[in-house]
């Protein structure tokens, strides 16, 4: 049984929805939500959905412990693999007061929100602000519980009660950047910069925009004039990424398809970049009819030689390929493509689709199990171990396969592997992809995995673990 050695490093960090957030607040009055905060000497570590990010302590004011939780639910996005929280508005105790009115016990209190939305409709004095806080607080809720659909909705309302309030246009920015929706995010933030043109946060987001859009040349430059207009940690990690990538980048010629955009080093062979798009097309029709989904953005690829993927992926040396937002495949001495390399373009780019379908939010037994089912393994002579790992109650529960897999041990990550895949084989082969296609929805929209896998299956992940390993018995072993 061979691991396949790829990860999908943005799904590692899943967030639970109940977790209560940390809140930094910093000298310059700027608040940073975070997992979890640790002092160490003169540093603060601080955990975020994207990973563990460090600040100097002389710039942090205070930090406030256990808040609501305000931490983004859902895991960081594609290429914006990025730690960015979301522009907070103004303190002053007239907003204080329109969000603790707008959430208070960990619920909206929507009779709040229809009397402030018809204070704005009398024209009192200071209402509209008053409603567009409100309603930016229940998104603020929203978006902490993980639901960016209703966050926004929210913020989307809040912006007709004041339509040019940069703090607002930039959340309603913010969200589709964390929805991986790039172009519509840089619409709103155009309109943030026309009414504040020197506001740190437009410039800081507008990088994100760009950096998703795999245009490195434009991020850098905003985020360079971010960090002319302010100190920022966030928009300093974001840039150190996008010009480790850049400088890496620039020795590597470009080749454009409809769907993709291909970066390689001037080492590889142009003949053999050329067919790696022509495989990733037939690779991506194949993937778009199968999932019934089209992501909206084009997907970026590198072929690296293997020393320079080591240091520009920081991944462990054991990783073949990875997909971190963009398809990162080491192609050292390759001069075609071979069909070990074509299924391992198919499995990342699986990977792909997966993320841009569910938002990040697929688990990531979903992810691999579905992944190697599109390259078009099969679980064969795995059955009979995984049947023996299962009567032994060996077997890790769905639920443990859920969360990122970087810490298990070698023989741990095969056998998570091979029940990721014959989970998802069982659930085709039986009831067809469009049941897998259902549970993907379910995923998108905000359901637990297991509540989308009732939902659509009705079995539970014990009885979905039962079943499968009476196929597998049945198919392969009997
Ligand atoms: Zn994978």
């Amino acid at each position: 049984m061979r691991l396949y050695l790829s990860l999908a490093i943005g799904l590692s960090l899943l967030v639970a929805k109940d977790t209560r957030a940390d809140t930094i607040v910093l000298k310059n009055g700027r608040r940073i939500l975070a997992l979890s905060v640790v002092v160490e000497g003169d540093k603060v570590r601080y955990l975020t959905s994207a990973g563990e990010l460090v600040l100097p302590k002389s710039i942090v004011d205070h930090i406030e412990k256990g808040g609501p939780g305000q931490m983004p639910g859902s895991p960081p996005t594609g290429a914006a693999d990025l730690a960015i929280t979301p522009p907070s508005i103004e303190a002053s105790s007239a907003n204080a007061a329109a969000e603790s009115g707008a959430v208070h016990d960990g619920g909206v209190d929507r009779d709040f929100l229809a009397s402030v939305a018809s204070e704005a409709r009398s024209g009192a004095p200071g209402a509209n602000e008053k409603a567009a806080v409100a309603h930016h607080a229940v998104a603020q809720l929203e978006l902490s519980r993980g639901d960016l659909e209703h966050a926004l909705v929210d913020e989307r309302a809040a912006l007709t009660f004041t339509p040019d309030d940069p703090v607002i246009l930039l959340n309603v920015a913010y969200l589709h950047l964390r929805r991986s929706e790039y172009k519509q995010a840089l619409d709103y933030l155009e309109r943030a910069r026309r009414v504040s043109p020197k506001n740190a946060d437009v410039f800081k987001l507008a990088g994100w925009a760009y950096y998703g859009m795999n245009k490195l040349n434009q991020a850098v430059e905003e985020w360079q004039r971010a960090l002319a207009l302010r100190p920022d940690a966030e928009v300093q990690a974001a840039l150190d990424k996008a010009l480790r990538d850049k400088q890496e980048e620039e020795n590597y010629r470009e080749n454009e398809s409809s769907h993709f955009t291909l970066r390689y080093s001037g080492e590889a062979e142009p003949g053999l970049a050329r067919e790696v798009l022509r495989a990733l097309e037939i690779h991506f029709s194949a993937i778009e009819s199968e999932l019934n989904y089209t992501p909206p953005e084009s997907i970026g690829v590198i072929l690296y030689t293997q020393q320079a993927f080591a240091d520009i992926t920081r991944a462990p040396g054991w990783v073949g390929a990875l997909n971190d937002g963009r398809i990162r495949v080491p192609v050292q001495g390759l001069k075609q493509l071979t069909p070990e390399l074509s299924r391992v373009l198919k499995h990342e780019l699986t990977h792909s689709f997966i993320r841009a379908k569910t938002r990040e939010r697929a688990p990531t037994w979903i992810q691999e199990g579905l992944a190697q089912w599109m390259e078009g393994r099969r679980s064969e002579e795995a059955a009979a171990p995984l049947l023996h790992n299962y009567e032994e109650k060996k077997a890790k529960p769905l639920r443990e396969l859920e969360g990122p897999w970087m810490q298990m041990s070698s023989d741990q990550a095969a056998f998570a592997y091979a029940w990721a895949l014959a989970n998802i084989e069982y659930i085709v082969r039986v009831d067809g992809m469009y049941d897998v296609d259902r549970i993907l929805e379910r995923i998108a929209s905000g359901s637990t995995t297991e509540g989308a896998v009732r939902d659509v299956l009705h079995s539970d992940y014990g009885d979905l673990m039962q079943s499968t390993a009476q196929y597998l018995r049945k198919t392969y072993v009997n």
